[in-house]
């Protein structure tokens, strides 16, 4: 695929009106897949009939242009709601994000453009690992987004909002939008670009702006085939572990995505002492570059029953009851957070995961949930 690639920040438009689905490729500026993938859909899109709009933006140009995740920050990590607030307020944020200022800025101001002319807004940002994958996709869990997937028959992964802070789909799902972002494969893997292309054209059919013959679509889900293993899987990640900048981490080789790992197999070594397994489950995005945040993570699959009841849950007013738990309260004015005291509650998280909170971040010795699922009666 080789390195170094020029493009233009508007890597395509097509269309008016609602509903809109805005694709990302090169978010990281060594995944060149998704800008080629997105490119090709423009060229496939031609002037067929849609009913909405397609726009599809370059992420990172100067890491895209030098073949490289990042120059100085990662363009996945910086999303949050002080920031983006601060952008457009005062302009590009030169002094704390150096070489990605502008790119933030530009993509900050594309994205408010169609906020404010858009209500049915769907994001998907397209990605690339460094292990070879089948195809998944990484989602917050609302029912949503949920049902949004489920009919592509990929991989599904839960949760990663609550280890990642400031990617770029957690602050537009914040606002209520279906928000994911999909890995095809392998960076350097021309499976990959053909694979974002089949999840694109399925996901703008899912989301009603075009209409693909029974032919189409079979071609475009046998492409996106994760195998029948991981088909229509979905896992929740257990564990992350973190790097910091000076970490010398080198995973072991030959992982794949979602392989099953033991407890206490040697996965990696970090500054030369070896990292075992903290879980028996599946190793997922092993770290196989000099460049990210964390080294691995560890996922393991949730039950069918446990998605069927979340479901159920979620659409009563059940999760308005945590406050009488003890050690958890409602955070004053903010009708969507909870703080929990973990030395009192005894709560396990996956009781907040059910009815429909993440961990949002830390208080102190206290654990701050928010709730992912819209609720209009509460008025957001
Ligand atoms: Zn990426």
């Amino acid at each position: 695929m080789g390195t170094g690639l020029r493009v233009e920040r508007v890597l395509g438009r097509a269309g008016a009106g609602d509903p809109c689905v805005l694709l990302f490729g090169g978010v990281h500026g060594n995944e060149p897949a998704g800008v080629f993938a997105l490119q090709r859909l423009f060229q496939e899109l031609g002037d067929r009939k849609l009913t909405g709009t397609v726009v599809a933006l370059a992420g990172n140009l100067n890491a895209l242009a030098r073949g490289v995740r990042a120059v100085d920050r990662d363009l996945n990590r910086v999303w949050t709601e002080d920031r983006v607030r601060r952008d457009r307020d005062e302009g590009p944020l030169h002094a704390e994000l150096a070489a990605e200022a502008e790119d933030f800025h530009a993509l900050n101001r594309h994205i408010h453009e169609l906020l404010g002319r858009h209500r049915d807004l769907y994001a998907i940002d397209l990605h690339t690992t460094s292990a070879p994958t089948a195809a998944f996709v990484t989602l917050n869990d609302t029912l949503a987004n949920r049902a949004f997937v489920r009919g592509l028959k990929v991989p599904v992964v839960l949760g990663i909002e609550e280890h990642l802070r400031g990617p770029l789909l957690s602050w537009l799902m914040e606002r209520g939008h279906v928000a994911l972002a999909f890995e095809s494969g392998q960076h350097a893997d021309t499976a990959s670009v053909e694979r974002h292309l089949a999840f694109a054209w399925l996901a703008l059919e899912e989301a009603g702006v075009v209409a693909l013959s029974r032919e189409e679509r079979r071609k475009h889900q046998a492409t996106l085939d994760p195998g029948s293993e991981l088909r229509g899987r979905v896992f929740d990640i257990r564990l992350r572990l973190p790097l910091r900048g000076s970490d010398r981490f080198v995973m072991k080789p030959g992982y794949r995505n979602f392989d099953p790992v033991r407890k206490g197999e040697e996965l990696a070594t970090l500054n030369e002492r070896p990292v075992r397994s903290q879980y028996g489950g599946r190793i997922f995005m092993p770290l196989y570059q000099a460049m990210g945040g964390e080294g691995y993570f560890l996922v393991r699959p949730v039950h069918g029953f446990w998605l069927a009841l979340s479901a159920v849950l979620r659409r009563t007013p059940v999760h308005g009851l945590l406050p009488l738990l003890p050690g958890v309260e409602r955070l004053p004015d903010d009708a969507r957070r909870l703080r929990v005291d973990p030395a009192v509650a005894r709560a396990p998280i996956r009781l907040f995961h059910l009815l429909g909170y993440r961990l949002e971040g830390h208080e102190g010795t206290r654990l701050v949930f928010i709730r992912r699922e819209r609720d209009p009666r509460r008025g957001w």
